[in-house]
């Protein structure tokens, strides 16, 4: 049986990142761009103002107040002007191109206007408040490297360059099938006995935070039959995740029917919990996850084995939760040879995070992943952690990096 470690390396050693498609470049935000950004021009394209105000000579400037006779108007967007002649000065506006003869701007505020004359009151340097031919992107310089995820800043600069159209990495399209003659869907009547089908809708949920393309192919009931049709569909798609049916029962069908289809399993069980039951096999180049059915084995087993898969498929370099340190503030007791995934929230103290257990870590507890901020590793080998000791923590929610409470 692999260790947490091992499982997650089987795993992810053999995923590779899906094709190239070119999206319109909105569609790009949040998405990875697949090819280099190089600059088909310069920026600024010319040298520009960067204030509302006049274009002089510098050297008209020298002794102070300096009368100098305003012969033209350039708005932002207005075209260059013929050549300044010496002892006058051009009105601009910011953004726009510097005339010829002109080698530094004048803030309006810097100055006082009478008729057709300005005068300015201060020293001026030469190629004040001027930008650059340049200054900020050279031609043929990269400006975005192949890997990089897309925000806003990024689309801001795609957008200056006139891409319209930009290469990213295709969003995974991930087929999530539920397994059991217990579920019931959304909507349907509940009877003793029955349990609503949450784990297609938490895994659909948790693929579509990461920007994949959820496929929900509803449940396959314990028979063959069934499994065979539903998993047939579930293997077109480029992975594929079931819960449930998955550990020793009777009616757990989930991985001979996998195998009759012929995926190969990577392994089945690891030395963790929850999850342990979880198995992981690849159908040609496409994972395929079948993850234990208890509502929180399900979601941390998404977390530990499928979310960094399909980041990685999806083109992402970061595809881990960030890990902080925290002291835990409980005392925990296991026993050896698993590692435990601790579901914890986090508070700050003046020390830095402080890690408290969220409740009675039984994965049918439903309610301690509400209040889970992070899962706490509780090491394979120990038996017992002590208040005081320190927890290296993945974040399960990331905006608690930005100081949220
Ligand atoms: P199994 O491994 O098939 O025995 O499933 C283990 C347990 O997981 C079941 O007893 C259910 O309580 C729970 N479970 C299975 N499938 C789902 C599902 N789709 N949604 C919520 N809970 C489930
Ligand atoms: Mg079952």
């Amino acid at each position: 049986m692999p260790t947490f470690d091992e499982a997650r390396h089987m795993v992810l050693s053999r995923i590779t990142t899906l094709g190239v498609e070119r999206v319109p470049l909105l569609d790009a935000a949040g998405r990875v761009l697949a090819e280099e950004m190089v600059a088909p021009w310069c920026m600024p394209l010319c040298d520009s103002s960067a204030m509302d105000g006049f274009a002089v000579r510098a050297a008209d400037c020298g002794s102070l107040p300096a009368d100098l006779r305003v012969t033209g108007y350039i708005p932002a967007g207005g075209e260059i002007c013929g050549d300044v002649a010496p002892g006058c000065a051009i009105r601009i506006m910011t953004g726009a191109p510097i005339p010829p003869g002109c080698d530094a701007v004048v803030p309006v505020e810097e100055t006082s206007e009478r008729g057709d004359v300005v005068t300015l009151h201060d020293p001026v340097r030469t190629g004040q408040h001027i930008r650059v031919t340049a200054e900020d992107v050279a031609v043929g310089e990269t400006i975005i490297t192949a890997g990089t995820l897309l925000r806003s800043p990024e689309i801001s600069m795609l957008a200056s360059f006139g891409r319209a159209l930009v290469p990213v990495y295709r969003r995974a399209r991930v087929a999530i099938l539920s397994t059991g003659d217990e579920l019931v869907e959304l909507g349907e009547p509940l009877v003793p006995g029955k349990i609503i089908n949450s784990n297609i809708l938490s895994l659909a949920a948790a693929v579509r935070e990461i920007g994949a393309e959820p496929l929900l192919l509803g449940i396959a009931r314990d028979n063959r039959e069934s499994h065979l049709e539903k998993m047939t569909e579930g293997l077109k798609a480029d992975a594929f995740i079931t819960s449930a049916g998955v550990s020793a029962g009777d009616r757990d069908l989930v991985r001979d029917i996998l195998a009759e289809l012929g995926v190969e399993q990577l392994f089945w069980k690891v030395e963790m919990k929850p999850g342990g039951p979880t198995a992981v096999a690849m159908f040609g180049g496409k994972p395929v996850f079948s993850l234990p059915g208890n509502p929180v084995s399900t979601m941390v087993t998404f977390e530990a084995f499928a979310r960094p898969a399909l980041l990685k498929m999806m083109g992402h370099r970061r595809i881990f939760r960030p890990v902080v340190t925290a002291t835990l503030m409980n005392d925990l007791r296991k026993k050896p040879g698993k590692v435990n995934l601790i579901r914890v929230s986090l508070a700050k103290g003046e020390d830095g995070f402080q890690a408290y257990s969220s409740g009675i870590q039984q994965t049918a507890l439903l309610k301690t992943m509400l209040r889970a901020d992070a899962l706490a590793l509780f090491p394979s080998e120990l038996e017992t952690l002590e208040r005081g000791a320190t927890v290296q923590c993945h974040l399960l929610r990331e905006e608690l990096f930005m100081g949220e409470e």
